[in-house]
């Protein structure tokens, strides 16, 4: 049988890490503290919000949340960036995009102080991720696929990867992490062609179109292992990722292993967010550059 990967023990060992951290930093007076924008009450957002604030209460890191109506329009967003930019007991902000339709993304993203960008929505973060010089935070979903390799001591180097999915969010950021990890990486998007053969060829697949259950037996093969970023409905309306798990499950075989929807990656992302607080945190209190 298949090793599902799991993001619980992930999540633990982080909390472990990250408790020790924090005691040090309240011993210096600081209390970590992660500020969260948002704009109107998608339920994504919601949901991500309450996990987010689940976990920071497990945790000891302070949650302050900037919340607006869906049409309190660009200029009380970027003076609500401002504030959290402004205040010295704020170490890390989380945006919640897309933002509602009419708001210019890219101006707010650009607005916040790349020292808080912890999700790494800015150029300046995306510049770290790309070429490797600078200081920021990678976007926490694409760190937390690395967080998993590591976790269950999967070693990219040398190993062919593919990344399906070429968003600034995921796919693009985990391609160039797993570059500069010497991994062989092949990207994969909407035009490709002869996708399942890309994806059957790799040693290491990740997986980030939002396309339920679309990646199915021919696209795997013995020993790959899957990591499943997606999050989806399936037609029962139950969460699921972007590949058929039984299947994968079955044709990667003892030799491989998959990350579950849900249970997989989508909790790890949440933990990564508040190592990146208590990086930003420290950066502060300690002067000690992010890794
Ligand atoms: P986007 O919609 O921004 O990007 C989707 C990517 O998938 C695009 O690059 C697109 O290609 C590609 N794609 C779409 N259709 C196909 C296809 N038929 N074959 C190959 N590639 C295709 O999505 P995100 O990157 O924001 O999110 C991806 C998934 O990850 C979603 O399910 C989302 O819910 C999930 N997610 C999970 C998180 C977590 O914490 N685990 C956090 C954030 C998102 P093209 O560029 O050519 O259009």
């Amino acid at each position: 049988m298949a090793k599902e990967l799991l993001g619980k023990p992930v999540i633990a060992a982080l909390k472990e890490d990250l408790l020790g951290r924090i005691d040090a930093l309240k011993s210096e007076g600081v209390v970590p503290a992660l500020a969260i924008v948002r704009v109107g009450e998608r339920e994504d957002d919601l949901s991500y919000e309450r996990t987010a604030l689940k976990r920071s209460e497990g945790l000891g890191v302070e949650v302050r949340r900037f919340v607006l109506p869906e049409d309190a329009g660009q200029a009380a967003l970027m003076d609500v960036i401002s504030q959290v930019n402004e205040d010295d007991s704020i170490h890390g902000c989380l945006i919640f995009r897309p933002l509602p339709r009419g708001y210019d993304e890219e101006a707010a993203c650009e607005a916040l102080d790349p020292a808080k960008d912890i999700d790494g929505i800015g150029r300046a973060a995306l510049a770290r991720v790309f070429t490797g010089r600078g200081e920021g935070f990678a976007p926490c979903t694409a760190a937390a696929c690395l967080e998993m390799l590591d976790a269950y001591g999967i070693d990219a180097a040398g190993k062919r990867v593919a990344v399906v999915g070429r968003s600034l969010v995921i796919g693009r950021p985990v391609a160039m992490m797993l570059l500069e990890r010497n991994a062989t990486v092949t990207m994969c998007h909407s035009r490709t062609e002869n996708l399942e053969a890309a994806v059957r060829e790799a040693d290491i697949v990740v997986l980030a179109t939002g396309r339920a259950e679309a990646y199915g037996a021919s696209c795997f093969r013995e020993g790959q292992v899957v990591l499943d970023v997606g999050i989806n409905v399936d037609a029962e309306g139950n969460l699921c990722g972007d590949a058929d798990f039984d299947a994968a499950f079955e044709a990667v075989g003892e030799a491989g292993a998959v990350t579950p929807v849900p249970r997989g990656i989508g909790g790890v992302t949440t933990s990564v967010l508040m190592k990146h607080v208590v990086e930003a945190a420290e950066k502060s209190a300690f002067s000690r550059p992010c890794e």
